[in-house]
C-alpha cells in the first residue's frame, strides 16, 4: 500500500486550466479522487507568457482567470474577466483615441491591475503580488506564477507591406484582435530563456505526489511554462508521476487556437501528437501518462509505443462532475495503486 496523495501540482494556462482546477477541487471536496487525501494541497504553476502591459498597467490574463474562476469572481459566460462587469473606462480611453481599443479591460478588473502595478512599482515580485491578490479571492490553491521575470509570447506573421515581409504581434493582439485568424509563421517567447522559476515553483514540483498537465494550450500555455529554464529538469527529477490530459479532441482543439499554433511549431495536431511532443519521461520528456478522449481511442497505441501510459476516457469538461471524473481517471492511470 502506498501513501495517500497529499500534494498536487498543476501546470496551468487560463480558461482550460481553470476549468480543470474547478473540477479537481470538486473531486477533492466530494472525495471522488482515488488515493487523494481530503486535505491535499494543490499548487498551480501559472503561465505568465500571456502577460502584457496596457495603459501603463501590468495584466496577467492566465493568473487572473485562475484566480477569478476559483475565487468565484469570474464571468461564467465569457470565461474571463469579472462578473457584473462594466466597461466605462475602456469607452473613455477609446473616446480619447488611446490605443489599444480592442482589449477588453473591465472596470472591476481594472482594480486588480492597479493593485498589481502599484505593488510591482513598489518592488514586490509578481509571485508576492499574486499571493496578495489571492488573499482577497481565496482560490483554495497556491497560485504561483511560473516566473517573476518578464516573459511575453509574440507571433511572427506574414506582412507584405513590411520591408522584411513579416511583422510581430504580441500574443494578446493575435488572440483578441486578430482572433488567431491568420497563420503564424513562428512563436517567439521573449525573455523565456533568461527567466528563472518563481520562488516555490521547483520546490513544489520536487515535493509533489502528483503533477498534472490539464487541457491547456500545449504551445502558449503549458509550452511556455515548460520552457522556463529548470522546469523540465524539475519535472524529470521529481518522484511524482506526471500525467497530462489532451486538449486536442477528435483532431482539433475544443476551444482557442491550439490547432493553429501546433501547426506553427510543427507538431501533429492530434491527441497522440501532443503527447509525443511532450515526450516520455523515460525518454527525456516530461510525461508518465496521457489521457485521450474516447473518440481518440485509436491514438492510445501510438502513445503507449512512445513509452507513455495512455487510456481513452471522456475528456469534455461539460460540468464539474465530468471534470472531476477526468482528474480521477488521470490519477488511476499513473497511480493504479491509489485508493485501490
Ligand atoms: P489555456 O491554454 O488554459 O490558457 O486556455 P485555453 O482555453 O486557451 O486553452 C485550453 C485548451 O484546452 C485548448 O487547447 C482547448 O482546446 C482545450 N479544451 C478546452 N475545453 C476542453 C475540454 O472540455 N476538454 C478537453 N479535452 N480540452 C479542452
Ligand atoms: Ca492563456
Amino acid at each position: 500500500m502506498s501513501s495517500a496523495i497529499g500534494s498536487i501540482v498543476v501546470l496551468s494556462g487560463g480558461m482550460g486550466g481553470a476549468r480543470f482546477l474547478q473540477g479537481l477541487q470538486h473531486g477533492l471536496r466530494a472525495g471522488t479522487l482515488p488515493g487523494v487525501a481530503p486535505d491535499a494541497a494543490v499548487t498551480v504553476i501559472g503561465n505568465t507568457a500571456d502577460d502584457c502591459w496596457m495603459h501603463g498597467l501590468k495584466i496577467c490574463p492566465d493568473l487572473d482567470t485562475v484566480m477569478y474562476t476559483l475565487g468565484d469572481g469570474i464571468d461564467p459566460e465569457r470565461g474571463w474577466g469579472r462578473r457584473e462587469e462594466s466597461f466605462h473606462v475602456k469607452e473613455e480611453l477609446a473616446a480619447y483615441g488611446v490605443e489599444p481599443t480592442w482589449f477588453g479591460l473591465g472596470d472591476r478588473d481594472l482594480a486588480t491591475h492597479l493593485v498589481r502595478t502599484q505593488m510591482l512599482d513598489a518592488g514586490y515580485p509578481l509571485s508576492e503580488v499574486t499571493r496578495a491578490l489571492c488573499r482577497r479571492w481565496q482560490p483554495g490553491v497556491e497560485l504561483l506564477p511560473m516566473s517573476d521575470d518578464r516573459v511575453e509570447t509574440h507571433l511572427v506573421l506574414a506582412d507584405d507591406d513590411a520591408p522584411s515581409g513579416k511583422r510581430v504581434v504580441h500574443f494578446q493582439e493575435y488572440w483578441v484582435r486578430l482572433r488567431a485568424s491568420v497563420p503564424a509563421l513562428d512563436v517567439v517567447v521573449v525573455g523565456l530563456e533568461n527567466a528563472r522559476p518563481a520562488p516555490g515553483v521547483v520546490e513544489a514540483i520536487a515535493a509533489a505526489d502528483l503533477v498534472i498537465l490539464p487541457p491547456s494550450n500545449p504551445v502558449v500555455s503549458v509550452g511556455t511554462v515548460l520552457g522556463v529554464p529548470g522546469l523540465r529538469d524539475a519535472l524529470r527529477a521529481t518522484a511524482a508521476p506526471v500525467v497530462g490530459l489532451s486538449p486536442i479532441v477528435g483532431g482539433t482543439h475544443v476551444r482557442g487556437m491550439a490547432h493553429q499554433l501546433l501547426e506553427t511549431v510543427g507538431v501533429e495536431v492530434s491527441a497522440g501528437g501532443v503527447a509525443r511532443h511532450y515526450g516520455a519521461r523515460a525518454d527525456g520528456g516530461v510525461l508518465d501518462g496521457w489521457l485521450v478522449d474516447e473518440r481518440d481511442a485509436a491514438e492510445v497505441a501510438g502513445v503507449t509505443a512512445a513509452g507513455i501510459a495512455a487510456a481513452a476516457v471522456p475528456l469534455m469538461m461539460t460540468d464539474h462532475d465530468a471534470t472531476a471524473a477526468m482528474a480521477a481517471a488521470a490519477i488511476r492511470l499513473v497511480r493504479p495503486d491509489a485508493g485501490a
